[in-house]
């Protein structure tokens, strides 16, 4: 089933038309509004007649987080304070929350890209589907909340924590669908197991998830752990919030919805665009939003922008999963790592649990970096020679993918800390650490 048939299977011409004609209003709009973006356009020799189709956006200057601090709390709001009816914050995973208000067309948009998501999850008016992510300033509980309202399905607003209750209540009221980080999902097929409930007792047919990266081989050992089918749901409050692409059946890269959220690629480094299928960061101008809207957002988040037909009859471009935060990717010894690709190789070890911790320090001028990892019950062993060839395994096989000598650290299960919002998988102890530029 597809939500919106008319803009999401929309030809490709149609969607540069509409884009265009959006983009030419919006920049009007921000420069009488927003001094900051009419300063900015300015200091760079532009006015809104200059940007005549979406082929001009390459002209309109970038907006960072930095510039949303520096503004804080309502610098780059352009809606009047009488027509914001909704506040929301960053969960401030890399320093301080930014600040968005919506306007009620906004929120009206926002659950219209939801609901884009869940038709595309498969879930409809018939199902019954509890929200996981944490209510509040956090744009997932209320994102998904009025998503799931708007297609008809009914909601059950479970937020994080209560884990049992929450399991008592997917069975009970045979609860089809859920919303959650996958390391809730993660949290939730734990505590079935200590609680002794079978996935077939669950009525769970699909799970919508985002909020932090996560890979392949997570989704399988969650897919099969759980008995559902996972789709991706991507956003970020300064853009919307949850809803700015997401997954259809074929798990193969998030339609954006890009007569809403127009997206870029570009190099971190030298901000230039790049060609669809590079990875590089991703950049979103919001086209139609009122309340706070931003030009060529640097979301920082890297991927790559995948064209083509998708066999389900979307025609929106799709990205592909987020490898990582550009400002999550390390250094080390001068090579780039991605949290993200040490998880695919612990996960392909049928030996270890999907539960880790990277703590990266510097001794003696050399970077260190150490995976602790837990064991799953059946391989776990306190005998020196079994814990040695466990450790060895891990890391050969870190070192062919990864290309750096890893101390492995072999943990009991159940050690590592448990998160049920966005996990923190990475401590950098390193004096000066080495990051993308930002
Ligand atoms: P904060 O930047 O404070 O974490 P948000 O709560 O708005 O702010 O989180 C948005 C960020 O969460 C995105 O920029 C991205 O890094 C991450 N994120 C959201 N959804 C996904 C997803 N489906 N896959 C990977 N990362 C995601
Ligand atoms: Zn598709």
């Amino acid at each position: 089933m597809i939500w919106n048939q008319k803009i999401e299977c929309m030809s490709r011409d149609e969607m540069r038309d509409l884009q265009s004609k959006r983009l030419v209003a919006l920049v009007k709009y921000v420069y009488d509004r927003v001094p900051f973006y009419k300063k900015k356009m300015q200091d760079m020799g532009i006015e809104p007649g200059d940007i005549r189709s979406i082929d001009d956006i390459t002209k309109l200057p970038f907006t960072t987080k930095q510039d949303l601090r520096d503004n804080y709390p309502y610098g780059l709001q352009a809606a009047s304070a009488d027509d914001i009816v909704r506040v929301h914050a960053s969960s401030g995973t890399t320093g301080n929350p930014t600040i968005v208000g919506y306007t009620r067309k906004d929120l009206d948009v926002w659950a219209e890209c939801v609901s884009r998501c869940l038709t595309a999850a498969n879930m409809s008016n018939k199902d019954t589907f509890s929200v996981s992510y944490g209510y509040g300033l956090f744009t997932g509980g209320l994102g998904l909340h009025y998503g799931v309202e708007n297609i008809g399905a009914a909601v059950v607003p479970t937020s994080t924590g209560n884990t049992e209750k929450h399991l008592r209540l997917m069975r009970d009221l045979k609860i089809t669908g859920t919303a959650a980080t996958p390391s809730y999902l993660l949290y939730l097929a734990e505590t079935m197991d200590k609680l002794g409930i079978k996935k077939e007792e669950l009525s769970l047919k699909s799970a919508v998830c985002g909020a932090e990266p996560w890979t392949e081989e997570m989704r399988q050992e969650i897919q099969q752990r759980l008995g559902l089918k996972m789709f991706n749901i991507y956003g970020l409050s300064e853009v919307v919030g949850p809803g700015v692409s997401y997954e259809c059946d074929n798990q193969n890269g998030s339609h954006i919805c890009e007569d809403h959220y127009f997206p870029e690629i570009i190099h971190p480094n030298t901000l230039q665009p790049l060609p669809v299928g590079q990875q590089g960061e991703m950049v979103f101008t919001t086209l139609t939003k009122e309340g706070m809207p931003v030009l060529r957002y640097r979301t920082r988040d890297i991927c790559s922008l995948m064209e083509g037909a998708c066999s389900c009859g979307r025609t929106s471009i799709r990205m592909s999963s987020i490898m990582g935060r550009s400002d999550d990717m390390l250094i080390i010894r001068g090579i780039n790592v991605f949290p993200s690709q040490i998880e695919s190789v612990i996960l392909s070890l049928p030996e270890f649990e999907p539960r880790y911790m990277i703590v990266v320090d510097r001794v003696n001028n050399l970077d260190t970096i150490q995976v602790q990892v837990e064991v799953r019950k059946e391989f776990y062993t306190t005998e020196t020679v079994g814990e040695l060839t466990l450790k060895k395994k891990l890391a050969s096989k870190l070192q062919s993918v990864i290309a750096i000598k890893a101390d492995v650290k072999i943990m009991a299960p159940g050690s590592i800390d448990r998160y049920q919002g966005k996990s923190v998988r990475v401590i950098d102890n390193r004096p000066i650490k080495n990051k993308f530029a930002q």
